[in-house]
């Protein structure tokens, strides 16, 4: 066994490397440099960790969020390993004792937030000490052009010229290239090996469905999917207004969930106690803007969703990222209408920025709306937009419960002649009137019920043609404009259809999505994503038993079961034991961790030393105690 798989085994109770992370763990200890893009979850703290352990003197990992500092430095201390932080929230005596350790050469890891790290008096501190390596984490904060800029981390270049010998790893979860060019120009990262690994997140369950009561579809998804024995799962749910996550949250109150806003409106405090609150309650669901965002490295969130369209793909598969990152199934469930089309473009429009930006966000926008629209597999146009080939997946909406298409021409032709006869000057609403034959006010005021198209659509229910109106939009034959406030407008793709020269093909809309939903239960379990998604009686917890591969994720814990019993016994033990110590819950033991305990009983600290997630130390600190607990258990059942 390697050095390097000794200590994984050793300190954090994993039996083997995922993906990448040796050939890096390998590099970087050997003294070389390396770039590693890694989807969330897929294991990149290991990948410097190991690394700071192997070689001599400390490791400095620069992390632009305090929270997310606190969680890993609390984790690795957890697993007994010499951690410590420099941020603006120590006090100086606590800051100079951590200095001093660093000088005495007694810590392995230390965490420094970026502008810290620029301030003169550190830089001439880590002249004096002997430093293991540097890593990078977020290292997409460089890139003026995403939207988690940081300046700071421009100037992090000089850790090359003051510091030639020491290695540096950058690492970011953002794959494209042109952020990738400005992470090795910026960092100086030319000497380099580029790691990069597949983007897929095989445990997400990916569903988009049209939005008709955006809040009762909500309550349909967490009753169906995320109801636990004892409450519900936690998630988050993004929303694209302040106002909105208030409101939703509000509603999951008055329906009896656990549930919180946050966005960039409240203030620090609040903000911050909201995010130690997601860490520590396993069922507490947050309703967020984008502001909720980086930082959140909570392993067991078990669903993200969207009540409204995200920008574009890149914003909504770093959003659903942030499920499942424990690689137990999770789902990312979106629900959207032609009125977000509407009003992310004019966000884009009203924007202050250069009209280069202006066509690329619209492009993206495009791209968001193709993916939502599509008929075929969600993933494997997911990953096609990150420039990655994929088969398939069975584990999306349109995989597990195919949509029927059909020859929808005459349909398309009729809503196209009826934009182009009302002059393109509305939104779908008014268009469907007239394709209805609605005598509305307004049709008649416009003398719209003269037009030759006036009813031509009454046998086609309005529902319908809300879907046809947005495939329309999708496939390029309409384009929504937000200067004309959201009226629909012709592009040229529209006149071959309208000429009979282009046959389209719709997808037919599924039928009520409960139904849907229910029918796609059956087939969990595809591509090792693990058979439990919450659904029915089960917990939506999977155990598993090796660490490689998801699909050993084999056996769930049933409800009323007395592993389901031991299961909550060892969450309510490990909840006391965080409170006592002032860290979050799954710093102690991820949920996969407990429900592999749950269902192997295990008899003796050997035993116990075998499930993955149990290390030296929290077998020393733990060891008996869970041994305990599970006899006392094994007593209570006969
Ligand atoms: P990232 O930073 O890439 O989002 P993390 O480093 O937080 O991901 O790792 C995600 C989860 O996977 C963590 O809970 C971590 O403990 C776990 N993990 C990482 N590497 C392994 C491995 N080789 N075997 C089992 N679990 C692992
Ligand atoms: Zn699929």
């Amino acid at each position: 066994m390697t050095q390097a798989a000794e200590l994984l085994q050793r300190i954090f109770g994993y039996a083997s490397f995922r993906g990448p992370q040796q050939a890096i763990i390998e590099r970087l200890a050997a003294g070389g440099d390396c770039l590693v893009l890694m989807p969330t979850g897929g294991g990149k703290s290991l990948c410097y960790q190991i690394p700071a352990l192997l070689r001599p003197g400390c490791a400095i990992v620069v992390s632009p969020l305090i929270a997310l500092m606190r969680d890993q430095v609390a984790a690795l201390t957890e697993a007994g390993v010499n951690a410590a932080f420099l941020n603006s929230s120590l006090d100086a005596s606590t800051a100079s004792r951590v200095e001093r350790q660093l000088l005495a050469g007694t810590l392995d890891l230390l965490y420094i937030a970026p502008e810290r790290l620029l301030g003169a008096r550190t830089r001439e501190l880590l002249g004096r000490a002997t430093l293991a390596l540097f890593a990078i984490d977020e290292a997409h904060c460089v890139s003026q052009w995403g939207h988690d800029f940081r300046p700071e981390y421009g100037e992090l270049g000089f850790l090359a010229t003051d510091f030639p010998s020491v290695p540096r790893i950058a690492l970011t979860a953002t794959a494209d290239e042109l952020t990738r060019r400005e992470i090795i120009t910026k960092l100086h990262l030319d000497q380099a090996e580029v790691f990069i690994s597949s983007f897929d997140r095989p445990n997400i369950r990916y569903e988009i469905v049209p939005r008709a009561n955006a809040h009762a579809q909500l309550l349909d998804f967490l009753q169906e999917r995320h109801q636990t024995a004892s409450g519900h799962h936690g998630g988050i749910i993004y929303r694209i207004s302040r106002a909105k996550t208030e409101g939703t949250a509000h509603f999951l109150r008055e329906h009896g969930f656990n549930a919180l806003p946050y966005h960039a409106g409240l203030d620090a405090q609040t903000r911050e106690e909201t995010q130690t609150r997601f860490s520590n309650e396993p069922d507490l669901i947050v309703t967020a803007t984008i502001a909720f965002g980086m930082g959140i490295d909570k392993p067991d969130v078990r669903f993200v969703a969207h009540l409204d369209l995200p920008r574009n793909i890149e914003a909504y598969y770093q959003e659903t990222g942030r499920a499942g990152r424990d690689g137990a199934p999770a789902d990312a469930w979106m629900t959207y209408s032609l009125s977000d089309i509407v009003t992310q473009r004019r966000m884009i429009d009203e924007s202050e920025a250069e009209e280069v930006y202006k066509r690329v966000s619209g492009q993206k926008l495009d791209a968001l709306v193709g993916l939502a629209e599509t008929a075929g597999c969600r993933r494997v146009r997911l990953l096609a937009y990150f420039g990655e080939a994929s088969e398939p997946c069975g584990n999306c909406d349109n995989c597990l419960n195919p949509p029927r298409t059909f020859d929808g021409t005459e349909l398309a032709q009729k809503a196209l002649s009826a934009v182009y006869r009302t002059g393109q000057r509305f939104g779908a609403g008014h268009v469907i009137d007239v394709l209805l034959g609605r005598e509305t006010e307004r049709a008649l005021s416009l003398r719209h019920n003269a037009l030759p198209t006036f009813g031509v659509g009454s046998s086609t229910p309005e529902a319908h043609w809300r879907t046809i109106f947005r495939q329309m939009v999708a496939l390029g034959y309409l384009r929504v404009d937000s200067e004309s406030f959201g009226a629909l407008k012709l592009e040229d793709a529209a006149r071959g259809v309208l000429k009979g020269e282009t046959a389209v093909q719709l997808r037919e809309e599924s039928a009520a999505p409960k139904k849907a939903r229910g029918k796609s239960r059956d087939r969990t379990g595809t591509r090792g994503a693990g058979g439990a998604s919450g659904a029915g009686g089960t917990r939506g917890y999977a155990a598993k038993s090796g660490s490689q591969s998801g699909s050993q994720a084999d056996a769930q814990i049933e409800d009323g079961t007395p592993e389901a019993m031991l299961f909550d016994a060892l969450r309510n033990w490990r909840a006391a034991i965080a409170r006592e110590h002032g860290i979050p819950a799954f710093v102690v033991f991820h949920d996969s961790t407990l429900a592999a305990i749950a269902l192997r009983r295990p008899d003796s600290l050997t035993h116990l030393r075998a499930i993955s997630g149990v290390g030296e130390a929290k077998l020393a600190r733990y060891g008996v105690a869970l041994l305990e607990l599970i006899e006392e258990h094994a007593n209570a059942s006969d």
